[in-house]
């Protein structure tokens, strides 16, 4: 089966020596799926690592200000970098290790957005710093950036969060799936950019790494999507008394439950309606949300949350 990964944030860590040792873990279960047989890409998210390349850029200007202005874009394009050579590293050695004779590598990923995405009249997603109301104020003034009160601990920017519409290097990634290759893709989200004639250009914008995954499982016609996150299945009454863990969600029940609030906005709401957008992309496919350590037994149909079109 044709398999697109989506690796969430417990699978990297928040630094690089945290990462360097997370990654080796999170290589054995894709290389099990590898080794039986399967043709997987890896996408990943980038949160705490974007945020750490954001930061030291910020706070090194402020001491030296011969460093130049670094933006968030740009930011995401080094994340992808950066993490892609921890992952590709260890997805290399476990490989070897197994006697697999397979090459693995980084692409660079910029994700095509529409630059009238609705996301962009109301940004939501915190990144950077935390400012002074009045610091806040004063780079809101000077730059056009806006800025909201981050839960008592100060001030910080928002950007959009808009809907990745294309992938622009889907041709290569498909090819370098096609000839036997592992390859790692839009991380992070991809880069976001916008079409302007020939060019594109690097939004200061974050796509979720759970769209932006559907996006090229659609994309790369892959039969599955796995979603690894933190937990093993998807739950309804998530922590609470009557919790109940489900192993399997048609897209009626998932509206149906949306609706009830059972999926939170900021981290399993995604997953769902990516997991979702994808079952609906075409008849047969599907989407697993499982942990890391249980890929295989998902795929097998042994454990996790499986969403289709029935
Ligand atoms: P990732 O880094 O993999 O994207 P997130 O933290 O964004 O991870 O999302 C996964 C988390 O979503 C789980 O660890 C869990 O705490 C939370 N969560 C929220 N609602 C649910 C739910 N209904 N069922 C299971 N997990 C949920
Ligand atoms: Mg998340």
């Amino acid at each position: 089966m044709k398999i697109v990964i989506a690796l969430g944030g417990n699978a990297l860590g928040n630094s690089p020596k945290e990462q360097l040792e997370l990654v080796k873990e999170s290589a054995r279960p894709i290389v099990d799926l590898i080794e039986e047989g399967h043709d997987v890409i890896i996408a990943h998210g980038n949160g705490p690592q974007v945020g750490m390349i954001n930061l030291a850029f910020e706070e090194s200007k402020s001491v030296n200000s011969k460093i130049p202005e670094v933006p968030f874009a740009e930011c995401n394009a080094m994340s992808q970098g950066y993490i892609g050579y921890h992952l590709q590293n260890a997805l290399r050695e476990e490989m070897l290790t197994r006697g697999l004779e397979k090459s693995v590598a980084t692409v660079v990923t910029q994700v095509i957005v529409d630059k009238n995405d609705q996301a962009f009249e109301n940004p939501t997603k915190p990144i950077g710093s935390f400012y002074s109301l009045e610091e806040a104020r004063a780079i809101e003034a000077a730059k056009g950036y806006r800025f909201v009160e981050d839960s008592g601990r100060g001030y910080r920017r928002v950007v959009a969060s808009p809907k990745p519409i294309d992938i622009a290097e889907i041709s290569i990634l498909s090819s370098l799936m096609d000839s036997g290759h592992i390859v790692i893709a839009v991380g992070g989200g991809g880069i976001p950019v916008y079409r302007d004639g020939f060019r594109l250009i690097g939004l200061d914008a974050v796509i979720d790494k759970d769209f932006a995954s559907s996006k090229l499982a659609e994309k790369l016609d892959a039969d599955y999507l796995i979603i690894l996150t933190a937990v093993e299945r998807v739950a309804i009454n998530f922590g609470q008394e009557n919790e109940e863990w489900l192993s399997e969600l048609d897209i009626a029940t998932a509206n149906k439950y949306i609706g009830e609030g059972h999926f939170a906005p900021g981290s399993m709401l995604p997953k769902i309606e990516a997991a979702k957008e994808f079952a609906l992309s075409k008849k047969g496919r599907k989407a697993l949300i499982t942990s890391l350590s249980k890929a295989s037994e998902g795929i097998r149909g042994e454990t996790g949350t499986v969403i289709e079109d029935k």
